[in-house]
């Protein structure tokens, strides 16, 4: 089964909140932790030789594995998170770890060290306009592309532009009965005896825009990939591209 990040934070979360109920409810009982010990091993030997990408394979499959979940092990994952740029990930684990373990963790010192890194790199993601709050890159609505809209037929006047006059019926004339009870025929003020006006929903364009229901119009979509919180087309060119578009 694959996970997006997002999903996999929430599963993360709620297995570490099980294993804290366990905790507190158990106090005494120690769990054999023999299956995810090994894993663990496995990953502080991938961390010490810098391999952080395979720390984290192993670190997961503690997670996904239901084996019970060593106490040190939310410290040395998020450390592996903040070496693999998974910043919120990573502060969500060091949370975990310091409110499962407070003072007693054998990592308290080097889990405040870290908790004091991550402050860098957790507010360049809330400077950051390029990316969400979890520091993950927008990328561009491939609906839309970008431009937040779409343009469609328009349906009040079925792509005509014109609609037919209400106030003569479509035949461009009014009547009225004169004091003689003869009916006369004026001319229609409101559509000048045209019998019909321009559309009013899309005034003539035949078009309709109405916000792109893929982005919920705000253009831009999730991704799983990592901000760098560089801007790789200039602000300005887009913006003004998506001008001309919307305007062509
Ligand atoms: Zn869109
Ligand atoms: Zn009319
Ligand atoms: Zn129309
Ligand atoms: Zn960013």
């Amino acid at each position: 089964m694959i996970l997006n990040p997002i999903q996999f934070s929430q599963k993360l979360i709620f297995l570490i909140s099980l294993m804290f109920c366990f905790n507190s409810a158990n106090a005494q009982v120690q769990p054999s932790l023999g299956g995810s010990s090994r894993l663990m091993n496995n990953a502080m030997k991938e961390m010490e030789n810098g391999n952080y990408e395979k720390a984290n394979i192993f670190f997961r499959q503690i997670i996904d594995s239901n084996l019970p979940i060593p106490p040190e092990m939310p410290y040395y994952f998020a450390e592996t998170l903040y070496e693999l740029k998974q910043y919120d990930n990573s502060a969500n684990f060091l949370n975990k770890y310091l409110e499962l373990n407070g003072f007693k963790g054998d990592n308290y010192e080097r889990a405040k060290a870290l908790e004091e890194l991550l402050n860098i790199p957790l507010n360049a993601i809330k400077a950051c306009e390029l990316c969400d709050r979890r520091g993950y890159r927008f990328q561009e609505c491939f609906t839309c592309e970008g431009s937040k809209h779409l343009e469609q037929d328009c349906g009040y006047c079925k792509a005509k532009g014109i609609v037919g006059c209400s106030k003569c019926v479509g035949s461009g004339l009014i009547t009225k009965r004169n004091v003689f009870n003869i009916i006369e025929y004026f001319e229609c003020e409101r559509c000048s005896g045209q019998g019909r006006l321009t559309c009013p929903t899309c005034e003539g364009s035949k078009l309709e825009t109405s916000a792109c229901r893929t982005c919920q119009g705000s253009g831009r979509l999730q991704s799983d990939k990592v901000c760098d919180h560089k801007d790789e087309n200039p602000r300005h060119l887009s913006f003004l591209f998506n001008r001309m578009k919307s305007h062509h």
